[in-house]
């Protein structure tokens, strides 16, 4: 079994991991509570975070993408 790659603190998209999960059920991997701009919490695959498949709760296309943008360019 391949040792999990440690993203806390990693941000993705809009999402920042906070620390590894454990959701009931879950076969193989690596899963990572993150937490959206939004404020929203979501556990998200190790794999779907490295290859941009999840980089929000869910709430992407909301208004919150416009200041989530604004706070990007922020921070460059
Ligand atoms: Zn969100």
């Amino acid at each position: 079994m391949p040792k999990a790659i440690d993203e806390t603190g990693n941000r993705y998209g809009k999402l920042t991991v906070i620390k590894r999960a454990y959701p009931k059920g879950h076969r193989s991997g690596a899963y990572w509570l993150c937490e959206c701009e939004c404020g929203g919490r979501v556990i998200v695959q190790g794999g779907n975070l490295r290859a941009g498949n999840t980089t929000s709760c869910g709430c992407k296309g909301a208004p919150t993408t416009v200041w989530g943008k604004l706070k990007a360019e922020k921070q460059v």
